[in-house]
């Protein structure tokens, strides 16, 4: 039963009860409740040597209590936004946490949500922030289209493409910009050039490739949206990657591209 204790009141709590990095190390077995508290106890304590034998009683079960509630991602989440943890267990949380999210990465059609996931992938991915293209055609990914005009984006071409730019303003390079939350690098957004609605046209290609992505300012990215006068800043990002685009089987005039836009 559960005991009247300050330290369940919230998930922030009894996570640092636990240890963050004691949470997510020990994930899996906490996940799994066949598994006995003696047991575990044991293999927390090989692997933190220094830790108390006793304290392993109240980690346990604090630990499977966020399970109870359902509170396993947000208790994730918190980890790979603290401040008081180190890197790789921050990259242990996200890796788990894409993980334990995959199944649903089709249902992710919020945009907070998805520039959250950009920007976990920009901090917390363990690959480095360099990408080279791969000049592959691809087919299109068959489910594109989730509602009538929602698509599936990937985190991972998004942040390639940014850091690809060098985490500048593509229209020009000088544009203002801020560093993102608990980071050193500039935030700027991912934009398809030739927007994922135009996936009806090229049917056979896959639009969402690092080729077909810029990095903006969040300027120019709402300009684009939905600002008029849009040349001065299509026309420079659609000769830059042209060349670029063609490679990978995305042939189109800036005449046909601007259409995209009205
Ligand atoms: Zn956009
Ligand atoms: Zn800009």
């Amino acid at each position: 039963m559960e005991k009247h204790d300050s330290k369940y009141e919230s998930i922030e709590k009894t996570l640092s009860a636990i240890g963050k990095a004691t949470f997510v190390q020990f994930y899996y077995e906490f996940k799994d409740t066949t598994i006995f508290t003696e047991e575990l106890a044991q293999k927390i304590l090989l692997n933190k040597p220094r830790a108390k034998s006793s304290n392993q009683n109240f980690r346990i079960p604090r630990a499977r209590h966020i399970f109870e509630k359902g509170k396993e991602l947000e208790a994730l989440q918190i980890i790979m936004e603290s401040t008081n943890v180190d890197l790789a267990s921050k990259r242990l949380a996200k890796e788990i946490y894409d993980k334990e999210t995959s199944h649903k990465e089709i249902f992710e059609d919020d945009e907070e949500d998805f520039k959250d996931g950009v920007n976990r992938e920009i901090l917390y991915s363990s690959e480095s922030n360099s990408y080279e293209y791969d000049n592959t055609p691809k087919p299109s990914k068959k489910k594109t289209v989730i509602a009538s005009n929602t698509y599936v984006r990937s985190k991972k071409v998004a942040k390639n493409a940014l850091s690809k730019a060098g985490f500048v303003c593509e229209v020009c390079s000088s544009h203002p910009l801020f560093k993102r939350k608990n980071s050193n690098i500039n935030y700027t957004e991912p934009h398809h050039l030739v927007p994922l609605c135009a996936s009806n046209r090229f049917s056979e290609i896959d639009l969402d490739r690092e080729q077909n992505v810029v990095s903006l300012c969040s300027n120019c990215h709402n300009h684009l949206h939905y600002g008029a006068d849009i040349d001065d800043i299509l026309k420079p990002l659609y000769n830059m990657r042209k060349i670029l685009l063609e490679k990978i089987g995305i042939n189109i005039t800036y005449e046909e591209l601007k259409k995209y836009y009205e």
